[in-house]
């Protein structure tokens, strides 16, 4: 596993549950709203290191405080050594979460089958026609309605997150990605946040107001169990 760093304790980042959590070191995607360039991009990778024993060390001490480990990225299914590594979190007593942007349906089927995954987050950045443009490079959308199929088809445990920008997710976009998603359980719109981005023009860009962003949700309720935003 390669990490690029922790959250030692967060209350928001895992339903119900009181987390560390672990980003892994790069992706598959280059969405140029990423606000973690330095977890995607080789080149600005830190040379901090943090050493799986590390984290179970934390972990191991941490019992008792911590119930959940939340792993996120970059994107956690191109790390080879993830499924004996979840199994060494999940042998110390800890749910696990996986943040996922889609891309990797084949290890997201091998997690599935060995059940390693207590809760799952997947992104849906677009509507699949549009995907290119939010995930910053050329995307078989085929792997991210299979990976959504396989979550949906296993378990309640999981959301979807779009990040919604205002000059590139539409009113109609938004409803248009609610329709991709017909029967999925949860979705969450999240509200963009012009901090760092990997690629610098979308600095420029906007979020919805609070107002619009339920507006929004009630857009995608027809489609989806429940929708709400943060
Ligand atoms: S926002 Fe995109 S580029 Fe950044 S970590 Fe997530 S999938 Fe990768």
């Amino acid at each position: 596993m390669r990490f690029g760093g922790w959250q030692k304790s967060s209350l928001i980042d895992f339903p119900g549950k009181i987390s560390v959590v672990l980003f892994t070191q790069g992706c598959t995607f280059r969405c140029p709203f990423c606000h973690n360039p330095g977890l995607v991009l080789p080149e600005a990778f830190s040379s901090e290191s943090i050493t799986e024993q590390e984290v179970l060390s934390f972990l191991e001490r941490r019992k008792g405080k911590l119930d959940g480990v939340v792993i996120s990225g970059g994107e956690p299914t191109i790390q080879k050594d993830l499924p004996e590594f979840i199994t060494a979190v999940k042998a110390l007593g800890f749910a696990v979460k996986l943040d996922t942007n889609g891309s990797r349906p084949s290890v997201v089927e091998q997690l599935l089958h060995e059940n390693l995954v207590d809760y799952w987050a997947m992104d849906r950045k677009a509507s699949l026609a549009r995907y290119h443009i939010l995930a910053g490079l050329a995307v078989d959308t085929s792997s991210i309605l299979k990976t959504s199929e396989l979550v949906m088809e296993a378990t309640d445990a999981y959301e979807f997150r779009t990040t919604v920008i205002r000059e590139y997710h539409s009113p109609e976009e938004i409803v248009q990605i609610g329709k991709e998603l017909a029967g999925a359980r949860r979705l969450i719109l999240q509200q963009f946040r012009s901090a760092v981005t990997l690629d610098p023009l979308f600095q420029q860009a906007t979020a919805f107001s609070g107002e619009e962003m339920e507006l929004l949700c009630q857009s995608v309720r027809p489609y989806v169990g429940e929708c709400s935003w943060r």
